[in-house]
């Protein structure tokens, strides 16, 4: 879609910033998933460090499962006050990890004044208290903090985000956020997420030459239309700021769905969108060969000691960081080896992490899924390539971990030391 408009020009803003940046394609995380891609943009990290496995997983420490949304059902399964603590607490204060560096952490560390809007991933150093009576503990952003009316650094007038998602609440209330920051020059590093596009998208499918994905996209311009705007047009938007714009997954066209809870019973299976895990002490290899022959799913990740395994219909591929042994097919997926590796050398991943095969869908605690429309989360390059533009940048990242280190050097500070190490391996 995005290509798409930078060649057709249909949407001024976005292509006002084509025409002054580099563009390329990028690779995401694994699972692709909107907790796992925003913790790996934040950090420059992939789940072996940031720790978020997935949408829902199990969490050994407390014997209970994490909820971060999957859908109304799956929140109301896990329960909806704990899935709301989980998201928008728990997330950064105790399920990030703490070996991970968030690049507000690292900019406001050496002095820098960092911002962020609406991103789950928001970890930082500045307490705020909440802006709603029925939270009651505070949180640790960024200085300038908002998070959907909950948390709110500066009084800015922004209207209410959840009044009506699928008319773009959400996104306007960004949007008015995002001018108001501009408009006061009131950051050295601004976060801007925009999440309607995905949420249309989920709902109509992402190839549908549909009004509504029309829509969303003309709203997303509007959004980056504004902080140009505000910042007194064009050159002055440009002279002033660089930026990196970039997706943090693709989306894919689901039509079939799959159980994975009915192939493990008596095991726990956080399964969500196009990516599943199985907590199971059971042994890896037989659990995973009972997704021999399965339609609805591409590849089964495990370790086996030292080794990784990925399995497909009864084939296998071994690799460790060095080097594989077995039918590398089953992983020639874009940086497979690497986003597979770091998913299952995540401590809060499953025994089994399972990734969907073209067209399908895991349903979710609920039984809820996207069949019809538009899901990621798999390994596969749909829900794994993601646009990627920089403008008044050294670098164009190939992946989203290197956006915050790209940030980083953009700023002059040093990278965390697991970014200097992942550079040289
Ligand atoms: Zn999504």
């Amino acid at each position: 879609m995005l290509e798409d408009t930078l060649e057709r020009r249909t949407a001024p803003a976005l292509a006002l910033l084509a025409e002054h940046g580099r563009y390329r394609r990028a690779i995401s995380t694994f699972p692709s998933l909107t907790p796992v891609c925003l913790s790996a943009l934040a950090t420059g990290a992939h789940p072996d460090v940031h720790e978020i496995p997935h949408l829902v997983w199990y969490h050994r420490g407390e014997q209970r499962l994490v909820e971060y949304g999957s859908s109304f059902g799956a929140v109301r399964a896990a329960g909806t006050k704990q899935s709301l603590i989980d998201t928008v607490y728990e997330l950064n204060a105790s399920h990030l990890g703490r070996s991970a560096v968030t690049v507000y952490e690292a900019l406001e560390d050496a002095g820098l004044t960092a911002a962020a809007v609406n991103i789950t991933c928001y970890r930082g150093r500045t307490e705020h208290r909440p802006t709603v009576p029925f939270l009651t503990r505070p949180a640790q952003g960024p200085s300038r903090f908002f998070f959907y009316n909950l948390f709110e650094s500066d009084v800015t007038g922004a209207p209410l985000s959840v009044r009506n998602r699928p008319r773009g609440t959400i996104d306007a209330y960004a949007a008015a956020v995002g001018r108001w920051l501009v408009t006061r020059d009131g950051f050295d590093f601004l976060v801007f997420y925009l999440s309607d596009y995905d949420y249309a998208s989920h709902a109509v499918g992402p190839d549908a030459a549909h009004n509504v994905l029309r829509g969303a996209l003309a709203r997303c311009d509007d959004a980056v239309g504004g902080l140009i705007e505000a910042a007194g047009g064009a050159d002055q938007f440009l002279e002033h700021y660089a930026v990196i714009l970039c997706a943090d997954h693709g989306q894919t066209q689901v039509d079939e769905v799959v159980r994975l809870q009915d192939t493990f019973p008596g095991a726990i299976v956080t399964a969500s969108n196009r990516a599943g895990m199985v907590y199971s002490e059971g042994d890896a290899d037989e659990l995973a060969a009972r997704l021999d022959g399965n339609p609805g799913v591409d590849v089964v990740l495990y370790r086996e000691g030292e080794e990784a395994v990925a399995r497909r219909d009864g084939e296998e591929l071994r690799f460790t960081r060095d080097g594989t042994s077995g039918d590398a097919a089953i992983l020639d997926h874009p940086q497979g080896l690497e986003r597979a590796w770091a998913a299952l050398a995540n401590p809060n991943a499953g025994e089994l992490i399972v990734s969907a095969a073209a067209g399908w869908e895991f349903a979710d605690l609920a039984g809820r899924h996207h069949a019809g429309g538009g899901s990621h989360g798999s390994l596969l390059a749909g829900d794994s390539e993601v646009p990627m533009l920089t403008v008044g940048l050294e670098t164009l990242p190939s992946s989203i971990v290197e956006v915050m280190p790209a940030v980083l050097e953009h700023f002059g500070v040093a990278p965390p030391a697991y970014v200097r190490a992942s550079a040289r391996a």
